[in-house]
């Protein structure tokens, strides 16, 4: 019978890793492809929050909504028999992080983090680095009065009651209120360019960035027009993996994980 993998996802990676699975001719030895078709070993399904209203969709089955704390999610596991978890959930889903590591304890399925690393600041940059979204709020009256806020839609109301600031916000889709009283909303979604990022800095006048730790690519050309442009930063750091979770950086390190477990040749 074929091994199931549940992919927690909704980012870059998790799409990465699901299509490396579902192209198991990229993956596996030509000699043990004939022999099993990838497919035919290897049920792979990918876990959407449901929050995007046009998510973009991984290569493979795909469910989407919550399971349902903890306690739904372990049952889900136990009735979908699974094998193995990656949690490649966004590194500030925490919630979905942590009730990952609660139901993977209690029924026992292996569970890795397949977390992209953090950003590192180089010379030229001006991050102010803190703990919240509340602490970046807090700061931020000090730092500048046009704001480029790249929090996500759900993290615009930690600045609310910022009235004597200007708000650029960036989001997949439109935040709902609570928002700052000055808020213009840009809907967009990643990769992003310099060229781009510059533009939209230069187009608003924008005097202080604020953003998640959220690493890879797709969204740090903003960091390098900030850099170029001498602008502040106010970097919210990432809430910790749950204790004990084993972490792969990038989707070929949870290949290997996958592949020692006897889910994914090589
Ligand atoms: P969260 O606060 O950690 O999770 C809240 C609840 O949403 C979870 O308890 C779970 O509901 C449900 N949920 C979250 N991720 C899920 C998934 N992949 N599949 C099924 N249910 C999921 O999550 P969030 O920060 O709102 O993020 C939601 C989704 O957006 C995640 O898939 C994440 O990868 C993606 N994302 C988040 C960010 C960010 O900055 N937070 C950025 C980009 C993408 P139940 O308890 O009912 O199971």
């Amino acid at each position: 019978m074929a091994h199931h993998l549940l992919i927690l996802g909704g980012t870059t990676e998790a799409r990465a890793l699901a299509a490396a699975l579902a192209s198991g001719p990229d993956v596996a030895p030509a000699a043990a492809r004939a022999a099993a078709p990838a497919a035919a070993r290897l049920r792979v399904t990918s876990s959407l929050a449901g929050r995007v209203a046009e998510p973009r969709l991984p290569a493979g089955e795909v469910r989407i909504g919550g399971f349902g704390g903890p306690d739904g999610l372990a049952a889900w596991l136990r009735a979908e028999a699974v094998d193995a978890v990656v949690d490649a959930t966004h590194p500030f889903a925490a919630a979905m992080s942590h009730n990952a590591a609660l139901a993977a304890a209690a029924t026992g399925v292996p569970l890795l983090a397949l977390r992209r690393p953090g950003w590192t600041a180089v010379d030229g940059d001006r991050w102010h680095r803190v703990d919240s979204l509340d602490a970046a709020a807090a700061l931020l009256p000090a730092l500048g009065r046009r704001v480029f806020l790249t929090s996500g839609r759900q993290g615009i109301r930690a600045f609310a009651h910022l009235d004597g600031l200007h708000f650029l916000a960036r989001s997949v889709d439109a935040p709902e209120p609570p928002m700052p009283a000055s808020t213009e909303v840009l809907l967009d979604r990643g990769p992003f360019t310099l060229d781009g990022e510059r533009a939209v800095l230069r187009a608003h006048r924008i005097d202080v960035v604020v953003t998640k730790d959220s690493g890879g690519a797709a969204t740090a050309p903003k960091l390098a027009a900030a850099r170029e442009l001498g602008l502040p930063v106010v970097v919210v750091e990432r809430p910790p993996v749950p204790s004990g979770i084993p972490v792969a950086e990038d989707v070929p390190a949870a290949l290997d994980w996958l592949t020692a477990r006897g889910l994914a040749l090589r």
